[in-house]
């Protein structure tokens, strides 16, 4: 059996690939082991989203009073939170399949192992192909604590398959996966505990932005640890005890539940690339702007490279790779950072798009910045939404937008405006001229905007 192009996975980045490949009209087969639909359909994005709707509601309810509403008592039923969840996954993922199933593809429902750089193993046929894109996604990282695999733990997996609100739990980790899952359960009646390695949560981005978040978390209750060092796990009846050192004091806490979320790694597992004689670096396939590894007819795409686990920027890359694939003689496509974005969908949201201050301070290259608080703005005290700020970052000659962060309200809607005037490469001033109705959230971004219009040039 031969194809044009083999694309192994068909989640979010492998089906990318397929589409763009059979739109240029090459002989597309996807393999996939199933179960099919991929990760942010079936276990990330889409049913944390869904069950975060039912918690934020939650909140707000619990908010009556500051309203002048009569206060209800609300309580959450997990059961209910999950039944509602799974019905709009399974919709989700049966429009995925249908598209796995488009007749211009071969699906094969196998586990694909490499035999040789042009040939793959799927179940029992041998499949030869003139290019292949690995799009095989990530999996929970395993993390060697002492004690925590004998007191055991759930990961983001289980965690959006409980029946009932666990009593307590320990969050490990303070990346987008534990932040937004440790604010659910703490909002529908757990106490969460959340432990952190790094000085601040959402630590790969600027402090400024993490820190409106942990302080809400603490107004809800929640316990915060940062700047730890996780030491060992150990048991007490049904409370599992994680210890650790905070600030140079040793500490413990316990809860009934560990949660996991510790980070991903890309899953490699059973493809054996090194038949393929493809490079993995750390446990991650290295790739060139163009999605190509060391075997230039050979990409890999979405969680497997490790680049970013953000599901539009796998969409990109499943494209890219699609492009170089189908038309090997063409120039090629390549994947542009320059509008890197990301949103957590915690509340308050954090909203990226472009450098941080951090990133422009290692690249050495020099920025403007100006921020604005919710709580000076009108829409926000309207409703209600006064915790955090937009920040922007702009070149100190042109005024060209560097960067733009939003930590607040519908963060991650506003962050769009941004992410438009930066695609085409638009400057402070245009942000500042661009007109904005009254009164509305976004408004809040021509502040910065201007503050920083009367410092360029
Ligand atoms: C809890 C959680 C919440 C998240 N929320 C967001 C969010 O809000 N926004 C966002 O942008 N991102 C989010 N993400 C990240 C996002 O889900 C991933 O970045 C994205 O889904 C990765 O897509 P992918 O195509 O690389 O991999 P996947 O969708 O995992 O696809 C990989 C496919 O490969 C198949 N496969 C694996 N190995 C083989 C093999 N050897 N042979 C055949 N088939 C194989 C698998 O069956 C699977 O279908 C979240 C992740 C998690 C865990």
């Amino acid at each position: 059996m031969r194809h044009d192009i083999v694309i192994i996975g068909g989640g979010s980045a492998g089906y990318a690939a397929a589409r763009s490949g059979r739109d240029a009209g090459a002989n597309v087969a996807i393999v996939d082991q199933g179960p099919l639909g991929g990760l942010c359909i079936l276990r990330g994005c889409m049913p944390t989203k869904t069950i975060l709707r039912s918690s934020d509601i939650m909140a707000l309810m619990r908010r009556a009073a500051e309203f002048g509403l009569r206060p209800v008592e609300v309580h959450a039923d997990m059961a209910a939170i999950m039944a509602r969840k799974e019905e709009l996954i399974s919709g989700f993922a049966e429009y995925r399949i249908e598209q796995l199933h488009d007749p211009y593809f071969t699906l094969y429902q196998e586990q694909a192992i490499f035999l040789s750089p042009h040939t793959v193993q799927v179940g029992a046929k041998i499949i030869e192909a003139d290019q292949f894109i690995v799009a095989t996604g990530s999996v929970a990282q395993h993390i060697a604590i002492p004690g925590i695999d004998a007191v055991g733990y759930i990961t983001s997996d289980e965690a959006l398959q409980l029946q009932q609100s666990p009593k307590s739990m320990l969050v490990l980790g303070g990346g987008a996966v534990a932040t937004e899952l440790a604010q659910f359960f703490q909002r529908t009646g757990t106490q969460v505990t959340l432990i952190q390695r790094s000085q601040h949560i959402l630590s790969e981005g600027d402090e400024d932005l993490a820190r409106p978040v942990e302080a809400h978390f603490r107004e809800e209750g929640m316990q915060v640890f940062t700047n730890t060092q996780l030491h060992q796990f150990t048991v007490e009846g049904s409370q599992k005890i994680a210890h650790f050192t905070h600030d140079e004091e040793q500490k413990s806490a316990r809860a009934e539940v560990v949660l996991q979320a510790l980070g991903r790694r890309p899953n490699v597992d059973g493809l054996d690339l090194n038949a393929a004689g493809v490079q993995v670096e750390r446990g991650r396939v290295l790739v060139n702007a163009e999605m190509r590894t060391n075997q230039p007819h050979i990409f890999a795409v979405g969680d497997v490279n490790g680049i970013h686990e953000i599901v539009h920027i796998a969409i990109q890359q499943g494209e890219v790779a699609g492009h170089n694939a189908a038309y090997p003689g063409r120039p090629p496509h390549r994947m542009d950072d320059r509008l890197k974005a990301q949103v957590v969908f915690t509340d308050p949201q954090v909203a990226n798009v472009g450098l941080s201050e951090k990133e422009c301070q290692q690249q050495g290259m020099p920025y403007l910045v100006a921020s604005y608080p919710f709580d000076d703005h009108g829409k926000s005290l309207t409703l209600g939404e006064i915790h955090g700020h937009v920040k922007l970052l702009c070149e100190p000659r042109t005024g060209k937008i560097l960067g733009g962060h939003i930590v607040g309200p519908e963060a991650g809607e506003l962050v769009h405006e941004l992410v438009a005037v930066m695609y085409f490469h638009g400057t402070v001033r245009d942000l500042a001229q661009i007109p904005h109705y009254h009164p509305t959230l976004a408004e809040i971004i021509t502040y910065p905007a201007e503050e920083l219009a009367e410092q360029i040039g």
